[in-house]
């Protein structure tokens, strides 16, 4: 057998050609704009990369996008101050505080310190709780991409096995209740599961949210099993010459391939997912903001 490729480049494009059209809607009909501001602290390169790329792709769904980029050194009081500042501001819809947080600031309380109405990150413990609940949320994005790709493939998630590699609060947990709300039996794996390979030999959807390079092989997954690889990791390549290095994710692509019905390519899976679906949760926070139709 050789899986589907499941594209989330191409699904993330058609996400934002929705999310574009719903804000031209809303500047038409109701002048509003929805606005994102994300905060950046520090100089993290791959950090910097998802700030400009988030940025970037705000303006280009005709949005507005606000940076804020303070030193490494600054102290957290500024940085609540600043959150608070975003909270009141009535131009701004989503905050997003990029992480990892410098070690001197508790990243908790200053997730905790946004609005949850403007938390489109999805992390304050309102949207987890509100989640864990089954009631409406910001949803974190990442897994909330992973969802509409896997309900874009095989439709109702309805009784079906689902395991999930990976217990954080980013990806495994929201993960895990977001597939217990398709009425999947959910099981979540972590570094202390017992016989791995066998818990997700039972499965059929994998979610591998792991950070460890081409981890899960093709001879643990059951044949025909959807496998959504959440993970990026950069190892060398010497393939293409030296010091170069390339992407991949927590599965080995090739002998999962050759197992699975449908699988996540990375780069091109879930990575593209995450910074639409991040777009889309400051429409509908805009939307609800203003009380407005949200979109679908
Ligand atoms: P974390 O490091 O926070 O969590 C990793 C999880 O994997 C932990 O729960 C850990 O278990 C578990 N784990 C570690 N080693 C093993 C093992 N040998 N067997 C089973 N479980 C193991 O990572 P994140 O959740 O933040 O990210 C996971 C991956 O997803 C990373 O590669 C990251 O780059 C990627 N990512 C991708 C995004 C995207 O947009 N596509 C967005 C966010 C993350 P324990 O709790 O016991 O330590």
């Amino acid at each position: 057998m050789t899986a589907e490729v499941i594209d989330g480049k191409a699904f993330a494009a058609r996400v934002r050609g929705q999310v574009a059209k719903h804000v031209a809607k809303m500047k038409a009909d109701h002048g509003i704009t929805p606005g994102l501001a994300v905060v950046l602290v520090g100089e993290d390169p791959a950090s910097q990369v998802y700030v400009r790329s988030k940025g970037k792709q705000t303006v280009e769904a005709g949005m507005a996008s606000f940076e804020h980029k303070l030193d490494a050194d600054t102290p957290e009081a500024d940085l609540l101050d600043l959150v608070e500042t975003l909270n009141k501001d009535p131009q701004v819809h989503g905050i997003l505080v990029q992480l990892p947080l410098p070690d001197h600031m508790d990243a908790d309380k200053v997730i905790n310190a946004i609005a949850p109405a403007k938390d489109v990150d999805g992390f304050h413990i309102s949207n987890v709780g509100l989640l864990g609940t089954g009631q409406k949320a910001m949803v974190p994005c990442t897994p909330l991409g992973s969802l509409m790709l896997l309900r874009d493939h095989l439709g109702s998630l309805s009784g079906l096995n689902a395991v999930v590699i990976g217990r954080s609060n980013i990806v495994g947990k929201p993960m895990a209740q977001l597939l217990l709300g398709e009425s999947c039996t959910v099981t979540i794996a972590h570094s202390r599961t017992k016989d791995l390979p066998e818990v997700v030999k039972r499965a059929d959807i994998v979610v591998a949210a792991v950070g460890r390079p081409q981890m899960v092989t093709g001879d643990w997954i059951k044949p025909g099993a959807s496998v959504i690889d959440v993970g990026i990791n950069r190892i060398d390549a010497p393939e293409k010459g030296e010091g170069k290095t390339r992407l991949v994710g927590d599965c080995d692509y090739d002998s999962c391939a050759a197992v699975a019905g449908a699988i996540t390519p990375v780069p091109g899976g879930v990575g593209p997912m995450t910074i639409a679906c991040l777009l889309a949760n400051t429409v509908t926070a805009c939307a609800r903001l203003n009380g407005l139709d949200e979109p679908e």
